[in-house]
């Protein structure tokens, strides 16, 4: 262990550099054990410092067109390409991630400012955005209304989980940006390095106004405190820390708008009449199992619950747990790992107590537990092997289908028909994302259509996977910025992302009632923002 004091990182906030005052709260790297830098925002004045991101950063940005601040995008993903090896190393020192699991959350979050930054270069020298036609009030549509959407002058505080320190930054900076609003960002403690460098990195650029891209580490204390009515707060996090937030004045009094991404068990679907081996049989053991352990199952969007046939139960459990049994787990730094750690030792402990209390109602299919660890000390790394658990009487009991254990581990689940499939899936009581695996025939395309459909309601995606698209679907658990990320009921409520659908929640939608003369010159004739 490395006990040399390390660095104390700087907070950005309203144009200005801030070091805490106060001794910080230590990162480390969760395979060696070594400490690696501190965070701290003891001492920072975050009413004033709010107040300058909204007069210098928000102003800055709403002064700008749709294409300008599309322009901005593409110069914040330039300077994050050329850091990408920086990026790369924080990810495996501070998150203890494989390569490819890095590549998901650093070139995921460069894509995704792709993406906005090309939509924001469609939206044109617009400054506002157009909501729908003209509608007369009056006869003959001498008076009429039409609707617009606005930037709000107030700032976005984003709140983020430990699990994607930069493509959480980035998924919710991009539409923030692009809409003319500013960010500050609290990263979550544990994983905070990669996102403060990001940021720093961008304002050390000189690429976006002064006080557009900030962030406070550190503790979260008197963040909420400090927001005002127009701003906006985007939390992503486990639910009970989501509960707390709902009832914080600055929600509850004040109206600050908040969009919440909270905890979900997610669920795959292998439909009716699949047989042991058959293609989507494959597909669906293929997706669990990579499912489980990319970012050793750190994902909110995870497989958690694998609903098959019951007849496919044994021949599900035994494809599943042979697929995990080949995966190496230990130090990211050796090149036969394929699976490192999870973000920290408090993580270790919550995942195994996790799998210690399904255990209680379910049965171990696989545990791969007991292999060596490759290049790292047990007692130190905070890994964890996959681990495929199964019960057969799913209806029995609700943890099966609450209890989300954040790390590689899954609950197999047989079903009698579709209808009890749907039913077992709607237990999750609202989930980010539900995956179905079928055939590419006419049959059961209206089949997978209709099961989609029905499961809408309880999901923000449904991601189906037949062989036709085997080698080209985007993945059970990856977000794409061009479909909506959120879920109703427990996962949060929230939407982000689904393209321009995201600059909603920074936009102000208001009826202007007027002349047809008047209103024609409100809004050139952009696209809107749905
Ligand atoms: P968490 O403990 O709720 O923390 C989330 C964030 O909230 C962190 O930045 C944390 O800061 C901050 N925070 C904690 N208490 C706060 C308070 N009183 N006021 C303001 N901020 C506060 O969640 P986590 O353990 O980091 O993340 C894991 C959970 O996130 C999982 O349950 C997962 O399902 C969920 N998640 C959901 C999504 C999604 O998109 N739906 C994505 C990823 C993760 P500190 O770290 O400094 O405490």
């Amino acid at each position: 262990m490395n006990s040399s004091p390390t660095e104390l990182l700087p907070n950005h906030l309203g144009g200005q550099r801030h070091v805490g005052t106060g001794a910080g709260t230590t990162l480390f790297d969760p395979v060696l054990g070594d400490a690696l830098v501190r965070v701290d925002a003891t001492g920072l004045d975050l009413a004033g410092g709010f107040e300058r991101v909204r007069t210098l950063g928000g102003s800055a940005l709403r002064a700008l067109s749709y294409r300008e601040r599309a322009g901005l995008l593409k110069a914040v993903a330039q300077v994050l390409q050329a850091g990408r090896d920086a990026y790369f190393a924080l990810s495996t020192a501070n998150s203890g991630t494989v390569k490819n699991d890095s590549a998901v959350d650093i070139d995921g979050a460069i894509y995704t400012i792709g993406v906005y930054a090309k939509l924001g270069e469609a939206l044109g020298d617009a400054r506002v955005l157009a909501d729908g036609e003209f509608v007369a009030l009056a006869k003959g549509g001498a008076f009429g209304s039409r609707h617009v959407q606005v930037p709000t002058r107030g700032l976005a505080l984003c709140i983020n989980a430990f699990n994607f320190p930069s493509w959480g930054l980035w998924e919710k900076a991009a539409p923030a940006l692009l809409s003319g609003v500013p960010v500050v960002v609290k990263p979550a403690t544990a994983t905070a390095w990669l996102t403060q460098r990001m940021v720093q990195d961008v304002i050390d650029a000189g690429v976006l106004p002064a006080g557009a891209l900030n962030v406070v580490c550190g503790s979260s204390a008197g963040l909420m405190d400090a927001l005002q009515p127009f701003d906006g707060l985007s939390f992503t996090g486990s639910a009970d820390t989501a509960a707390l937030l709902r009832r914080h004045p600055a929600v509850a009094e004040r109206s600050v708008r908040v969009n919440i991404e909270a905890d979900s068990v997610n669920s795959a679907l292998l439909m009716p009449g699949a047989t042991p081996g058959s293609a989507a049989f494959e597909l669906l053991v293929k997706e669990v199992a990579r499912e489980m352990t990319q970012k050793s199952g750190q994902k909110c969007t995870a497989i958690r619950r694998v609903l098959v046939p019951e007849a496919l139960y044994g021949a599900a459990a035994e494809a599943i747990g042979a697929r995990l049994a080949r995966v190496t787990v230990g130090n990211p730094r050796n090149e036969s790992v394929r699976m490192g750690a999870l973000v920290s030792r408090a993580q270790f402990d919550a995942v195994q107590a996790g799998i210690a209390q399904l255990q209680r109602v379910a049965e171990t299919l696989h545990d791969g537990r007991g292999a060596a660890l490759v290049d790292a000390d047990p007692a130190v790394a905070a890994c964890v092997a996959p681990v495929l658990l199964g019960s057969r009487d799913p209806d029995a009991h609700a943890l099966l289908h609450t209890t989300e254990v954040f790390g590689p581990v899954a609950t197999l689940m047989p079903y009698r028909d579709l209808d009890h499939a749907r039913a077992l899936v709607a237990r999750g009581e609202g989930s980010l994302a539900c995956s179905l695996y079928g055939e590419d025939d006419d049959a059961a395309a209206d089949a997978l259509a209709a099961t989609a459909l029905d499961l809408a309601e309880v999901h923000g995606r449904v991601h189906v996977v037949t062989p036709a698209v085997a080698a080209l679907h985007t993945g059970h658990g990856n977000v794409m910025p061009q479909s909506l990320h959120g879920g109703p009921g427990r996962a949060g409520g929230g939407e982000e992302l689904g393209g321009l659908r995201a600059l909603n929640f920074h936009h102000r939608r208001a009826a202007v009632q007027a002349a047809p003369t008047v209103l024609s010159r409100l809004t050139p004739p952009t696209p809107s923002a749905a």
